[in-house]
């Protein structure tokens, strides 16, 4: 019987020296270049279906163009400048007016976890667009006080919502057996927060499903306003991976059955009938920016940011309301050399909200920072004792997740082309800091959010 070991051995001979070629994985480009404009590497995977994600999966990487550019910032040049907002706006007051209801039925689905986004979201096009939306939020993993406090502002802002819980004893295997597989540990998460909204639209017969920020498709030049049901559809459960297992692996080694992996599946080719549904980015619309969202949330809602600030970054009101989160981006930072402030940060750089040198400070300050506060429970969430999984317990050497086990689990993900072994520890081959304007960056000079700029464009 296969049993995750207890202890992986890792070749340490491929991360020492300097002098390459060294192996590279997930088909990650061999030499890392960053963005002139923003922090985001070349190295940051784009435009994932999660639930065709295997451990082979070769990534698709984001574009960058000849001047070193990546496509977001392309994308946002556009959006602060030549951008026709007005006439983006007239197209969604179009298609509000084609899909909105006065006869006591949602006119449309807001998905989201009632953070600042989603906030935004459903309370404009309830307040300002005259549309119903019903909301629908998918349950963190672990909600934060501040998290819960916030969804439940939400509610009382003047919104229905349908909040999915899925089995709590399911999702804690998934969620182990996706960070042994793929140290991905939120794709659970993700499968069943994709998924949510459309089945709901498609069980209500809603037609029309708004996410907010939009996602520029990274990897292509051209951009599509409406989401692809690739994303959210599949013909059958065949070609279906969850955590990195096949369905039949899943029932078969772990002890779940058909109801366990429901939640997480798509919409199957034959579940669909007539019924269409559109799904469309407001962010596409309105211009987005994620700082002004947070204070509009707070203005209308008394949304309020942590107590604290988020570890692996900078910020303390970004995707505040699940535990695990922490977890998520350490490690896309031990994968791909991406931690949490870079992500944080190209964002606030493509909106103006920092300067690319600000950006390079707190990356350096924050990136890769280990998320200490909640550990314990973490720890305690992604273990698998006997008593409650008689049958995939006996699939781990050692069930009991412990900070030893995850260490050694992350660097067996890493790749020798991002990570040196110093002999000591590891350290990145190529962090952003060591490029071109040498090691002189620090985040002293930076002051924070600045609540001044939200005011010049409150809507
Ligand atoms: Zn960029």
């Amino acid at each position: 019987m296969h049993k995750y070991p207890a202890r992986r051995e890792i070749d340490l001979s491929k991360f020492t020296g300097s002098e390459g070629p060294f192996e590279t994985r997930y088909g990650l480009p061999e030499t890392v270049s960053y963005c002139n404009k923003c922090v985001v590497s070349n190295q940051r995977p784009v435009g994932a279906v999660e639930f065709k994600h295997t451990k082979q999966s070769i990534k698709k990487t984001v574009q960058f163009d000849g001047e070193n550019v990546c496509n977001a910032c392309r994308y946002a040049e556009k959006k602060w400048s030549t951008f026709d907002w007005d006439a983006k706006e007239e197209e969604l007051k179009d298609i509000c007016a084609r899909h909105r209801r006065t006869d006591g039925a949602f006119d449309c689905i807001v998905s989201g976890s009632g953070g600042k986004d989603s906030f935004f979201a459903a309370h404009i096009l309830k307040y300002k667009y005259g549309m119903h939306p019903l909301t629908v939020t998918w349950a963190p993993h672990i909600y934060t006080d501040w998290g819960w406090k916030n969804f439940q502002r939400w509610i009382h802002a003047g919104f229905e919502n349908i909040l999915v819980h899925p089995n709590g004893l399911t999702h804690r295997l998934l969620t182990r057996l996706a960070l042994e597989n793929l140290l991905h540990p939120f794709q659970p998460f993700i499968l069943g927060q994709k998924g949510i909204s459309p089945k709901i639209a498609h069980k209500y017969k809603i037609p029309l499903i708004f996410y907010g920020e939009y996602e520029v498709d990274l990897s292509k030049k051209t951009h599509s306003k409406i989401q692809d049901a690739s994303f959210y559809t599949n013909k059958n459960a065949d070609d279906i991976v969850l955590a990195g297992l096949s369905i039949g692996e899943l029932k078969e080694n772990f002890g779940l059955t058909n109801n366990d992996v429901r939640p997480y599946l798509p919409i199957m080719e034959d579940e669909k009938n007539d019924f269409q549904c559109e799904v469309h980015y407001l962010g596409y619309y309105l211009r987005w920016h994620p700082q002004h969202n947070y204070y509009y949330a707070v203005e209308h809602g008394n949304f309020e940011a942590a107590p604290e600030r988020t570890p692996g970054t900078y910020t303390k009101y970004n995707s505040i309301d699940d535990k695990l989160d922490d977890l998520h981006y350490y490690t896309t930072f031990m994968k791909f050399g991406i931690g949490r402030a870079t992500y944080e940060a190209f964002a606030e750089i493509r909106c103006g909200d920092l300067t690319r040198e600000e950006g390079v400070a707190l990356v350096k300050k924050y990136d890769g920072e280990f998320p200490e506060r909640f550990i314990d429970e973490l720890f305690a969430y992604l273990s698998v004792p006997a008593s409650q999984y008689p049958e995939a317990h006996a699939r781990f050497e050692q069930p009991v997740m412990d900070r030893a086990y995850f260490d050694n689990l992350c660097d067996s993900f890493r790749s020798p082309h991002l990570w040196k072994w110093t002999g000591t520890g590891w350290e990145l081959r190529h962090p952003i800091w060591k490029e071109g304007t040498g090691e002189s960056v620090h985040a002293e000079g930076w002051r924070g959010n600045q609540y001044a700029s939200y005011r010049k464009d409150v809507p």
